[in-house]
């Protein structure tokens, strides 16, 4: 099995201004000096550069937290690939369950998101998670199937290795209950026999779990086999509390 780089994002959602961005930046930069893994900020699209700029240099890749599909047009309030990359923004989360739930997004959107994602040389980092009534209703599987369906339908087995996938159940998000390691696990490795069914080289795609993820159960959930990395909310806004999931990789 191929070996997969850690990955670990930090959604900062509508949280830092610039200079708090700034602050943020300096002081983790030398807390995660030496780590091996992949080290993703997701900052507001207004602290994109301030983010962007203080990382050259070092490990850390930055994310923008949402993008349109078009290149350019009547889309006000929107923001395009090719401007993220003019920004030397690396990636971009697409499918949050805050976009879909608060912001209406759609599958339909995902699916040309993802591919003008791939296609400008962003990384797609794509949210999927059911809602507790979904889980409640034994609907976990249905759920993950039917958006990645949807949401990949227009992405080419071979380019799914470039996709990261973020398993984020909607109850775990921003409530304090964290999915158990072994719930975790299960979707995780439902996600990734999905991939594969689909041609990809699942082995190689990394697959974060994503819902209070804190300094204390972060390496328990790390160490599942099928997980890959973390997608933080709340936890990513402290740099020393960031610094210690990036170090239980
Ligand atoms: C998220 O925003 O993707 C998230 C998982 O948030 P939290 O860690 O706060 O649950």
């Amino acid at each position: 099995m191929p070996s997969r780089t850690p990955y670990i994002a930090a959604n900062w959602k509508m949280h830092k201004t610039v200079a708090e961005a700034g602050e943020f930046v300096d002081a983790l930069l030398p807390q995660i000096a030496a780590t091996q893994s992949d080290v993703v900020i997701c900052p507001p699209f207004t602290a994109l550069t301030a983010v962007v700029e203080r990382r050259y240099g070092t490990a850390v890749k930055v994310a923008a937290q949402n993008m349109h599909e078009e290149d350019s047009g009547a889309f006000t309030g929107e923001v395009s690939a090719s401007m993220l990359v003019e920004l030397d923004v690396e990636a971009v989360v697409l499918g949050h369950s805050e976009r879909r739930q608060l912001f209406g997004e759609t599958d339909e959107a995902l699916a040309r998101k993802v591919p003008a994602a791939i296609a400008a040389g962003l990384e797609p980092i794509l949210c999927v998670g059911e809602t507790e009534e979904a889980r409640d209703g034994g609907q976990t599987e249905a759920v993950l199937e039917r958006q990645l369906q949807a949401d990949l339908a227009a992405v080419e087995a071979a380019g799914l290795g470039g996709v990261v996938i973020a398993y984020e159940p909607v109850w775990a998000i921003g409530t304090g209950r964290t999915a158990t390691p072994e719930q975790a696990q299960e979707a995780c490795a439902y996600i990734r026999d999905l991939l594969r069914r689909r041609g990809a080289a699942a082995d190689a795609v990394r697959i974060l779990y994503g819902g209070s993820v804190k300094p204390a159960n972060a390496a328990e959930l790390l160490s599942q086999p099928d997980i890959d990395g973390a997608l933080v909310g709340g936890a990513s806004l402290d740099p020393a509390d960031f610094a210690k999931i990036v170090s239980a990789t």
